[in-house]
């Protein structure tokens, strides 16, 4: 399989509780390079576009109000299928049903603060990247 990048997000539940680190190593133990990374606060406008794919859901605006309660790690992960591995790490979104080992069943809270947001294709890593990069803060 080829090398891929996908975008990762460590969600503010997990700053708030100091985990960065400790997701950041699961990632590289699994075989997930950190090619590019950034702590920022989300304004409410740039969650509400982060997860505009979602606007007609019931948990929208609780999602966004969570994204903008603290500090989040944006981060491009570079690997062998990147994005499919990453997903595998992050475990399934309601911890409940996350496998163990996995970052949501090590770290979430519940299934909406679960630590993590991982690209879900290749097509949506590319634009994900490019909503929270240029192409100079990434370092392959
Ligand atoms: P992410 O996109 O963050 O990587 P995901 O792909 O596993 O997670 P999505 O279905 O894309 O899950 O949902 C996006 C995010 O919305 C979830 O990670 C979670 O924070 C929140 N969410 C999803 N479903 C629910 C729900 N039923 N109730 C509350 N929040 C939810
Ligand atoms: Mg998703």
């Amino acid at each position: 399989m080829a090398s891929e990048r996908t975008l990762s997000i460590i969600k503010p539940d997990a700053t708030r509780r100091n985990l960065t680190g400790r997701i950041n190593a699961l990632f590289e133990e699994k075989g997930l390079r950190i090619i590019a990374q950034k702590r920022l606060q989300l304004t409410q406008a740039q969650a509400e576009a982060f997860y505009a794919v979602h606007r007609e859901r019931p948990f929208f605006a609780g999602l966004v109000s969570f994204m903008i309660s603290g500090p989040v790690v944006a981060q491009v992960l570079e690997g062998e299928g990147a994005v499919g591995r990453n997903r595998e790490i992050m475990g399934a979104t309601d911890p409940k049903k996350a496998d163990q080992g996995t970052i949501r069943a090590q770290f979430a809270e519940n299934i909406e603060a679960n630590s993590v947001h991982g690209s879900d294709s290749a097509e949506n890593a590319a634009s994900e990247i490019a909503f929270f990069f240029s192409g100079l803060e990434v370092v392959g």
